[in-house]
């Protein structure tokens, strides 16, 4: 296991942490850089905002994908152009709007939001750059478009095309669209940026004025489970760089962007945690963990999912819950190794029935004070988790540095 050294010393401090690591996630940034020359990513902070984490990011050349006026704030903090801070979210108040109009792209959710953008730029005596997220009428899957409380349906839009052109302190310069996260087929992703910047082009047709830029949304999956294959980013590089070029005559001057989170830093951490205790209650063993439910949701809830899903579509449950099995289990043991493996109930310290991390799953022999280790940690990870839920003490988020130090 990588970083083992440190996870042992740091596991003396501490009973239960996340550890990131910065020479993979620059690996990562280099890898999706290096592939995809023509296009320039944003990074979707909501995945993992930790302080360290996102100054990594953005100061090896990726902008921001705010979902918040906070986030925005991050993207100023490390000085990046408002061209490339993107304020996309739902449901914006005016409040938000005039705390960012300055200093981010806004890309407006509705129609109403348009008009909301508009008069704050009006009062504020500016005329603002908008984008405007489309939902569109198209899909990962088939042909047609699906209700969303994402964007304006793209026929509305077109439709109260009018109506925009008469607000005079907004000017639409920009598409943003973004319908799936962690797609794993290469060739499916590549035909929805192709259906992208067609719908682009018609927009720019119908505005009348060249587009500024087009953001692609995310799709980049990564992989969770054993069986799962990474996409590989040369050939959707290549790929993607094709399509850029037969779109640049229609696109001379437009800025494209690739928005993504878990791609980058998904696979960057791991969660560490703890042996506190083990029994056995009517011929089960029950070793019990610090801080999984409300440290590290992800097992958790894929556990929840599995055992009461009832076999629904679960599209749309991004990012809480992806797949059966979210993360590798891996063991350190502070005594010898053993070979024995031991069939076990996995569950955390929470005065709660419902903090299973695995259930019936064989795992060498715990003793108390053991480490359990669990993989793709990096993104939604630390930010969902429940973390004042029995207010016991939070995990800690550490940071390791190129050059081996701890922050
Ligand atoms: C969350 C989000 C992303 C990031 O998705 P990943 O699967 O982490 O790459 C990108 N765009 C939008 C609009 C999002 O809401």
């Amino acid at each position: 296991m990588k970083n083992q050294n440190v996870i042992y010393q740091q596991a003396k401090q501490y009973d239960s942490f996340y550890l990131y690591d910065e020479s993979e996630i620059i690996k990562r940034i280099q890898e999706l850089k290096n592939n995809f020359q023509n296009v320039k990513f944003l990074y979707s902070i909501k995945t993992n905002s930790n302080a360290n984490v996102v100054k990594c990011i953005l100061s090896n050349g990726f902008g921001v994908d705010a979902a918040s006026v906070a986030e925005v704030c991050m993207g100023q903090g490390e000085h990046i152009q408002k061209e490339d801070v993107q304020y996309s979210a739902p449901g914006k108040t005016k409040k938000n709007i005039e705390d960012t109009i300055r200093i981010s792209t806004l890309i407006a959710d509705s129609l109403n939001e348009i008009n909301l953008i508009d008069s704050v730029a009006k009062e504020q005596n500016m005329v603002a750059k908008i984008g405007v997220r489309l939902n569109p009428d198209f899909s990962f899957d088939n042909k047609e478009g699906v209700a969303s409380k994402f964007g304006i349906d793209e026929a509305q839009f077109f439709d109260k095309l009018h109506d925009h052109s008469s607000l005079m302190n907004i000017e639409i310069v920009g598409l943003h669209v973004h319908i799936r996260s962690q797609e794993l087929d290469g060739t499916k992703i590549s035909s929805y940026y192709e259906n992208v910047l067609n719908l682009a082009k018609r927009m720019q047709v119908s505005l009348g004025n060249p587009l500024e830029f087009i953001n692609m949304g995310s799709g980049i999956g990564i992989p969770y489970e054993d069986s799962d294959n990474a996409v590989d980013i040369s050939e959707l590089g290549e790929r993607t760089k094709e399509l850029v070029k037969a779109f640049s005559k229609t696109f001379t001057d437009t800025r494209i962007y690739i928005e993504t989170g878990r791609s980058v830093v998904g696979k960057c951490g791991v969660y560490v945690t703890k042996v506190l205790d083990k029994k056995i209650s009517y011929g089960k063993t029950y070793v019990i963990l610090n801080n999984t439910l409300n440290g590290f949701i992800r097992p958790s809830v894929a556990q929840l999912v599995t055992k009461y899903g009832g076999g629904g579509n679960l599209a749309g449950s991004e990012p809480l819950y992806t797949t059966k099995n979210p993360s590798q289990i891996l063991v350190l043991k502070e005594m010898q190794e053993t070979e024995n493996l031991e069939i076990v109930e996995l569950v955390g310290n929470l005065c709660t029935a419902t903090d299973v991390v695995a259930s019936n799953i064989a795992l060498p022999c715990l003793e108390v004070g053991d480490i359990v280790v669990f993989t793709n940690a990096g993104s939604y990870a630390a930010v969902l988790s429940p973390m004042q839920f029995s207010s016991q003490e939070p995990p800690n988020e550490l940071f390791l540095t190129c050059d081996e130090a701890v922050m």
